[in-house]
């Protein structure tokens, strides 16, 4: 008998642990972006030169992005996840050897983050849509605005390059 209530004690034991057993884990941690996407993920759909600079917040060298030098009219987007980010209208030659622009698309299109790294107090700015690396803002650009965001090309795509694919 003693057995038996042993097995008992043990059946009902795991009776009342069985429920918790099942239960949904707490949801992950959401990131502070609207797209829900893995690192891994992005590697798989990114070129390894996107990855390397919109993930992994790397830096092109300068005067070798296809956009350096671009002048024309239209909308750039973010490779990333293709939100739009910066009107061509507001491109200018900073001499930098970047793309630069004076001026965001719209407020929001792109966020503005503290960066301490390499020894230099920088501001990151990234695509808010899903948090991709751009390159940095300075406060040295021309009127209206004093800004000059400083963008990788590889972290853009002008709309009409984005048509041909
Ligand atoms: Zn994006």
């Amino acid at each position: 008998m003693l057995a038996v209530e042993i097995i008992c004690a043990v059946v009902s034991c795991f009776a009342n642990i069985a429920p918790n057993v099942g239960r949904a884990r707490p949801a992950m941690e959401q990131l502070m972006t609207n797209v829900e996407k893995t690192e891994n993920d992005w590697q798989d759909e990114l070129t390894p030169e996107q990855f390397y600079i919109l993930r992994q917040k790397g830096t092109e060298r300068p005067f070798t992005g296809a956009y350096n030098n671009f002048r024309g009219e239209g909308t750039f987007h973010c490779s990333g996840c293709g939100a739009r980010l910066f009107d061509a209208a507001t491109k200018f030659d900073s001499g930098s050897g970047w793309p630069s622009f004076f001026e965001k698309i719209t407020p929001k299109a792109v966020s503005e983050h503290r960066d301490s790294n390499h020894g230099m107090e920088r501001t990151e700015v990234t695509c808010t849509k899903c948090g991709g690396h751009l390159g940095h803002v300075f406060p040295d650009g021309p009127r209206p605005t004093g800004l000059r965001y400083c963008i990788n090309s590889i972290s853009i795509i002008h709309e009409d390059d984005m048509e041909q694919e």
